[in-house]
């Protein structure tokens, strides 16, 4: 029988701005089957032409990328790549180096502690991960080996969704930090804050939505797993209440602004709808994906700990949306 671990390990896949969870993973991964059979005189690393073959695409596509990439010379040029890289995509729209590369720097800083979030609940539960980089793809929190990884598979559902809230909860954090940075008297030091600010709400934002294989999108899964069926279609209803008063609030506190005035920002910008639209259309798509037997299960949440979940979430993306929303408020309305 497919468990729920299972599911997520097939549904896994990388976020866009690089945060990604492979944390259910699955278990014929190249460098687990290599510590089990025999080590045989290698030539240039067998394990790697057995996944070419084997692994082409999911979530396996990340452990063959791990395996490509983990040498000690690309985890140390990779975020030096993002730099350059991320650096020519600002320069797009900033025409200017130094603060192209400020920002490109707070990204990647924001990825990388992002990932450390995840490693961090990882370490707290007993498991042993690392971070890699993966160039162009993004970072990931993955556990180190495939004893490891079976251990991640049986951690309660309570773990798995602080493991999955813990990567945005760092970049919210930083965000609080940029603003305060902001404010510093050193030019350079403040620029870094804007750009943690930016940079944090853009990774924060996106993986908040409840939807795909981002952060958000796998914790709806798993809080709708722990939920029993007549509860779901409830939870569902006041989770999209409390999200949407949650962007409201935050666009509201954020700019002073009056309900009309308000209103016409969002109808003028339709894309704060749409983020609406997804976070909702995510929740009950989560609800409706729901096996109910999921629920049976020793790994799942009670419903007090499924609460603290939603509303953990709820908090953060008030958050990320709050602290974004005051600085770009001139470009909004
Ligand atoms: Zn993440």
């Amino acid at each position: 029988m497919s468990t729920l671990n299972e599911s997520l390990a097939h549904e896994l896949r990388p976020a866009p701005g690089g945060a990604a969870l492979p944390m259910a993973a699955p278990l014929e991964r190249p460098e687990a089957r290599k510590a089990v059979n025999p080590p045989v005189a290698a030539p240039a690393s067998p394990g790697l032409k057995r996944a070419e073959g084997r692994i082409p695409k999911g979530q396996g596509f990340i452990w063959w990328l791990i395996e490509k990439e983990k040498g000690r010379w690309m985890q140390l040029s990779s975020p030096l790549l993002f730099l350059v890289l991320f650096a020519a995509c600002f320069w797009l729209s900033f025409r200017d180096a130094g603060q192209s590369l400020t920002m490109s720097l707070a990204l990647v800083v924001q990825m990388y502690l992002h990932e450390q979030g995840h490693a961090f609940i990882f370490r707290r539960a007993g498991v042993r991960s690392q971070v890699w980089w993966l160039f162009p793809l993004g970072a990931v929190a993955a556990p180190i080996n495939k004893e490891e990884n079976a251990k991640s598979d049986l951690l309660p559902w309570w773990t798995i969704a602080w493991l999955l809230q813990a990567g945005v909860t760092v970049n919210v954090v930083l965000m609080g930090v940029g603003l305060w940075l902001q404010a510093v008297p050193i030019h350079w030091l403040a620029g870094f804050g804007e750009g943690l600010l930016y940079t944090g709400g853009m990774l924060a934002i996106s993986n908040l939505l409840p939807v795909w294989q981002l952060d958000a999108g796998l914790l709806y899964h798993v809080i709708f797993s722990s939920l029993k069926e007549e509860d779901d279609g409830k939870v569902a209803w006041v989770t999209t209440g409390l999200m949407a008063a949650a962007v409201l609030a935050a666009f509201w506190s954020a700019g002073e602004w009056g309900f009309w005035q308000l209103l016409v920002a969002f109808i003028t910008r339709l894309g704060w709808f749409v983020v609406l639209l997804l976070v909702a259309a995510g929740v009950w798509h989560r609800q409706a994906m729901d096996d109910p037997l999921h629920a049976a299960s020793q790994q799942a949440m009670t419903r007090p700990q499924a609460v603290i979940h939603i509303l953990w979430h709820i908090a953060l993306l008030y958050l990320a949306l709050r602290l974004v929303v005051g600085p770009l408020t001139p470009y909004i309305i």
